[in-house]
């Protein structure tokens, strides 16, 4: 007899756990892991739908009790295996239920209404549509003429085209099926998001520093040893050439390819590339499909009716037959990290669907991430570097500006005396300008406006958070004390946060510069669909002279005028509560920078700071990203930060303030004694927390978490498991947990 672990699809923890179900014997040879299958569920036997996990000859209680599998389900999207086993991976590593890992990687099951395409078909001989033609051309029938002409030279006619383009209408079309010249026939079809667009030929051929890339990695892959590379090029290097190569390769050898890109970088000008290339073999997934739209792009998928799918990270999930290739561009966004459980990092769940397919995995990044840099460097990632810019354009000059000295020489502004001069010019010029307020995970730190001083966590070394009631209070550990308000370091009273924001800026911008012609992009103007785009085209089109704007502004597009880009206060996003703080500043500025000098002109690049000497902002201006990385790993590697050792976030959720805080305290306390026990390891885990978190309360729901840091992965899920153990043999009220390995952002 065959038993089945059935999964049920219900979203709530309960179900957390796989039930056996007897296998009838007239479906035991259609029972497999991953088939879809309704089963009387509960004590009502209502019947449900779940997803087979399983299949053993083993039964776990008295198989006559046990209830039978009804039938499979006919419900569209059967769900594949490699989902199945891919979803299992994520819970395993990520921490989630299976339900919620599940509802991650397969596609939503929707029933849709299938699209469909008219076509039309010749039924007469050539001779009778000949006769035809000849009849019409007397009647002076203009519209039938056309049509029998065109259906001369083809078999079959796309309807939409006869009515459209043709401009011959449905009533004559009826008329010709009437004479039985013609058919009208309907086909159900895909949605195809892009639409066709025919392929050019025209193609650059790669330089010897590319074609060095294509060769070695296809080389690996025709002897079929399957890794992850990393193409470490700065922008305009030829990166998307080498995708599109390799892409291009693999699916000549009867694979499909995954390409990734954060979503916010996917632009016009990167599509239309791969269409140029991939013809309508390519398709798209990204958030303003509809539903079924992308139900449909699965299914295409399925049907190999396309070998390469671009999209965001859940676009890894496309169930493709036989991947060849996962690519991930801009693999440094912090976009590919998922911000809810379970929360995957698309890098390395792209290895294990490699892993799962046998395909290889490319990424690429002007500015890698410590954690794919780190793994090339140790020599676990093959390592490519492209060095020149193919499009010319020389990197900017780039001036520090230090806050302290505008301080003391009088000047209050947000802008520093050479910032102004420079954009005074610009106007004159009539070149743009780009002003860039990095202001994301930004938490209320303090930091001394006349010596740069940031006051900081004793014990974890991230900047401290100012927080009510005269407290400042560090994310990791929860270290608590009084808010300074004179200076440790000089004595100075001007220790504060920074309170400016885009709009300030706007304000005294056109003080200074009443003439100027200004556009600003922030959440506040981004808020209806569509603004984004018509912001940038705007500013593109030459409509405004300056554009002030935060993160969003850094990404993506290209602005051949601008000549001047201005970063506002670099201290913003080098010292939030994070240890990613430096890594992010640096790519970001070395981005921002980028912007400047993309035409002909060079361009110029003012970073104003209270810290002109920090490493990050030091290499960023010479944009050199190798001496960035030694000072940044050397800082991860003394205090065990990742990717050096890894790191677990446990994060407790909680309506009422008490309750979490318990619960935070007693799931600490059992890794703690987790810890012990390892006491004899010799990299010691290390505990930090419990606090409340960066943002201790939204909708009510407060807010705690803890972190463990170690160099073994493999612990830190250990207690993972064991914490999840925990939390099933005591039911929560109202509480809720969540796990957070490597974690992107403080909580
Ligand atoms: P990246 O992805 O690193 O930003 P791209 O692949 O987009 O770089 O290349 C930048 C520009 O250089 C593009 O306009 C591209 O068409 C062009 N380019 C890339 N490779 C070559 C080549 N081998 N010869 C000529 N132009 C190239
Ligand atoms: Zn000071
Ligand atoms: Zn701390």
């Amino acid at each position: 007899m065959f038993f089945a672990d059935v999964i049920v699809d219900i979203s709530h923890e309960k179900v957390d756990r796989p039930f056996q179900y007897r296998i009838p014997e007239r479906l035991q040879d259609r029972i497999s892991i991953g088939v879809c299958v309704w089963v009387p569920f509960g004590q009502g036997n209502k019947m449900t739908q779940g997803y087979v996990i399983d299949v053993t000859e083993e039964c776990h209680f008295d198989p006559a009790k046990m209830k039978e599998i009804s039938s499979l389900s006919k419900d569209g999207v059967t769900v594949e295996s490699r989902l199945i086993q891919l979803a299992g991976w994520i819970r395993e590593n990520y921490g989630s239920t299976m339900i919620q890992a599940l509802k991650t990687v397969l596609p939503a099951k929707r029933s849709v209404q299938k699209l469909l395409i008219r076509k039309v078909e010749r039924r007469a001989s050539r001779e009778a549509v000949i006769a035809a033609l000849g009849e019409a051309g007397r009647k002076k029938q203009y519209a039938k003429e056309k049509l029998l002409r065109e259906l001369l030279d083809n078999e079959v006619l796309p309807y939409e085209w006869i009515v459209g383009k043709l401009g011959v209408s449905a009533a004559a079309v009826r008329s010709l099926e009437k004479a039985e010249i013609l058919s009208v026939v309907t086909e159900s079809g895909y949605r195809n998001p892009v639409g066709e667009r025919k392929r050019e030929g025209t193609r650059n051929r790669l330089s010897p520093a590319q074609q060095h890339i294509v060769d070695s990695v296809l080389e690996d892959y025709d002897k079929g040893i399957r890794k992850t590379y990393l193409i470490h090029g700065i922008t305009g290097s030829g990166k998307t050439e080498v995708y599109m190569s390799l892409i291009e390769q693999v699916v000549a050898r009867g694979k499909q390819a995954i390409f990734l890109i954060p979503e916010i970088s996917l632009t016009y000008q990167t599509l239309v590339r791969f269409y140029q290339r991939f013809g309508d073999r390519v398709s798209l997934i990204n958030s303003t499909l509809s539903a079924g739209e992308k139900y449909d792009q699965c299914q295409r998928a399925r049907n190999r009716e396309i070998d390469v799918i671009i999209g965001p990270r859940s676009a890894l999930f496309t169930p493709f037959p036989e991947i060849g290739l996962i690519v991930i561009d801009e693999e440094h966004e912090g976009s590919y990290k998922s911000e809810n459980s379970p929360k995957y990092h698309a890098r390395e769940t792209a290895e294990e669907v490699a892993r799962l397919h046998g395909a290889s995995v490319v990424l690429g990044s002007a500015t890698p991430s410590l954690e794919a840099y780190y793994r090339a460097r140790t020599g676990k990632y093959g390592l490519f570097q492209l060095n020149e810019r193919l499009t010319g354009g020389s990197l900017p000059e780039v001036h520090m500006v230090d806050l302290r000295e505008e301080l003391k020489a009088g000047n209050r502004s947000i802008f520093s005396r050479r910032l102004q001069e420079l954009l005074g010019d610009r106007l004159e010029k009539g070149e743009q300008s780009m002003l860039f307020l990095n202001r994301r995970g930004y938490a209320g730190f303090l930091s001394c406006r006349s010596c740069g001083y940031v006051v900081k966590c004793p014990h974890c070394d991230v900047s401290l958070s100012e927080h009510g009631g005269g407290r400042m209070v560090c994310h990791y550990c929860g270290y608590e004390t009084a808010r300074v308000t004179v200076c440790p370091q000089c004595g100075s009273r001007y220790i504060s946060g920074f309170r400016a924001g885009t709009q300030q800026i706007e304000e005294k911008l056109q003080e200074l510069f009443p003439a100027a012609r200004i556009l600003r992009m922030d959440a506040d103007t981004t808020r209806t669909k569509g603004s984004y785009e018509k912001i940038l085209s705007a500013f593109a089109g030459g409509e405004a002279d300056v554009l002030i704007g935060t993160q969003m502004i850094v990404k993506g597009h290209d602005f051949p005028r601008v000549t001047l880009v201005g970063i506002i206060a670099a201290d913003l996003s080098l010292s939030v509560g994070d240890f990613r703080a430096g890594e992010r500043t640096f790519q970001l500025l070395t981005q921002a920078a980028g912007r400047a000098g993309r035409g002909e002109s060079p361009g110029e690049v003012v970073i104003q700071t209270y810290q002109p000497e920090h490493y990050a902002l030091v290499h960023a201006s010479h944009q050199d990203y190798e001496s960035f990385y030694q000072e940044e790993i050397l800082y991860r590697e003394m205090l065990s930060y990742p990717p050096v050792a890894h790191m677990l976030a446990v994060q407790i959720f909680a309506s009422q303030e008490e309750a979490g805080l318990e619960l935070a305290g007693k799931l600490a306390e059992a890794a703690r004694g987790f810890i012990d026990e390892r006491e004899s390891v010799e990299k010691r885990l290390l505990l930090m927390g419990p606090a409340p978190a960066s943002i201790g309360r939204i909708n009510d729901i407060f807010r705690f978490v803890f972190y463990l840091k170690y160099a073994d992965y493999g612990t830190l899920l250990q207690i993972k498991n064991a914490l999840e153990k925990l939390l099933e043999e005591q039911p929560l009220k109202k509480e809720s947990v969540q796990f957070d390995f490597d974690p992107m952002n403080t909580m």
